[in-house]
């Protein structure tokens, strides 16, 4: 058999700990034996990000921007344990963080759907993808106790020295305030990501704001979207077929649970963090979550919604059986390996994808699967398939 053929390379991010492992596993037992692969590789293990003082990572973004289109690992964000674990040199950012900061992206997360895994909302039959605003708002407040009697103000100088004021309260006894902001510019690259990635996926879109309380700042938001939206979408989403739908964010959440799926929801910062992982949660299992960073540039970056599976990697180094999950990171490659496809015209790359996919569903439906699936499944008597044998099922099925 002759393996498919890749004519621009694909952005490797390796990354920590157990889904390292998986990582090999899934290239050897999964993509090798059937494609060329042509990956352009970063080790963005942190071993290597303290070797070259985060640049491999900030190199990673770079090759991201060149080629467009990248899959990534979960990787380790130091703490003070790691710092001693890893014997690093800095406590080094979040590499997800570095990354989204240069590409500017948007983060869309949705749930894997297979029969077997049933959400806990029951008119849930098809996924809803969350997509969450990753600037400002409460993230980067300032805040102050007011110890006692007297008026707090919000000021704005211009450049020329003029001022702006508006009283916030006159303050008759203690209390606290806030302070916020958000970026005209930040706001606008957000509603494109969430645009293109609903035209990408031919979903709709919802956002949802609190604007009839919030005047001016949720009410900027829902002005932004529509602008963006008539000026350069419209036409787009009616030849798709598909429907831009703004509404308030209580009537939102409402819908919601009422509704059966198979849409985008756009959220503020604050509500996207909420509600991420409200929706994951009762879609049934974090390791069932793909995420996929979406640039409005035109970047794409695929990866596993969870984190690098710690414990299970503590086990796997004494020499005991793990059952860990290798469904989202199997469902990272095959949306970046299919993103690849499309870009390029490459039929048999974006056909393999859909065929893998297709594979790992089917494991897990006939009532193979790992113990975190087991362990909610609807399907009776399943069988419970260590980390590389879970690999071997959908290999079969190949
Ligand atoms: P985690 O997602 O690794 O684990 C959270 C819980 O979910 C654990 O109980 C784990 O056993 C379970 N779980 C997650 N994925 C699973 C899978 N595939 N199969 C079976 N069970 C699974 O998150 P954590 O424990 O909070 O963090 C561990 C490390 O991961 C940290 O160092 C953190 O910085 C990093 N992290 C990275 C990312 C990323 O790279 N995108 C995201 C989150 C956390």
């Amino acid at each position: 058999m002759s393996k498919i053929q890749m004519t621009t390379p694909l952005v490797e991010m390796d990354g920590d700990e157990m889904t390292r492992i998986l990582w090999q596993m899934i290239k050897d037992e999964l993509l090798s034996p059937f494609i060329d692969l042509n990956t352009e590789y970063y080790d963005l293990g942190l071993e290597y990000r303290n070797e070259t003082n985060d640049q491999v990572t900030v190199d990673a973004a770079r090759a991201t921007m060149k080629y467009k289109v990248a899959v990534k690992c979960a990787t380790i964000t130091p703490n003070a344990a790691r710092m001693d674990e890893y014997h690093l040199k800095e406590m080094y950012k979040s590499p997800n963080g570095t990354i989204r900061a240069m590409l500017d992206g948007t983060v869309f997360r949705a749930p894997i759907v297979v029969k077997g895994i049933e959400p806990c909302v029951r008119n849930w039959k098809k996924p809803i993808t969350l997509a969450r605003h990753a600037y400002g708002d409460v993230y980067k407040n300032t805040e102050m106790v007011i110890p006692g009697p007297g008026k707090v103000e919000l000021v704005y100088t211009a450049e020329d020295g003029t001022e702006k004021r508006e009283l916030v309260h006159n303050f008759a006894g203690p209390g606290i305030v806030q302070g916020m902001h958000n970026l005209d510019e930040s706001i606008s690259s957000f509603a494109k990501s969430c645009f293109n990635y609903a035209l990408d996926t031919k979903q709709d879109l919802w956002f949802a704001t609190k604007d009839t309380i919030s005047k001016k700042y949720d009410h900027t938001f829902k002005d932004i979207f529509q602008e963006v939206y008539e000026k350069e979408y419209r036409d787009r989403f009616e030849a798709e077929g598909i429907t831009y739908f703004y509404t308030l964010i209580d009537d939102a959440v409402a819908r919601v649970m009422k509704a059966e799926g198979g849409f985008i929801w756009a959220c503020k910062n604050y509500d996207g963090d909420v509600m991420s992982d409200m929706v994951s949660s009762a879609f049934g299992s974090l390791a069932m979550m793909t995420s996929v960073l979406v640039s409005p540039h035109g970047y794409f970056e695929y990866e596993a919604a969870h984190g690098t599976v710690q414990r299970h990697y503590y086990k796997h180094l004494k020499g005991e059986e793990t059952s860990t999950n290798s469904v989202a990171t199997i469902f990272a490659w095959t949306g970046a390996l299919r993103k690849r496809g499309e870009l390029d015209g490459n039929q048999e790359l974006m056909e393999f994808a859909d065929k893998l996919e297709t594979a790992t569903i089917a494991a897990i439906e006939s009532g193979k699967m790992t113990k975190d699936l087991a362990l909610i499944t609807t399907i009776e008597n399943p069988t419970v398939l260590n980390s590389r044998e879970f690999i071997l099922a959908v290999k079969e099925n190949l």
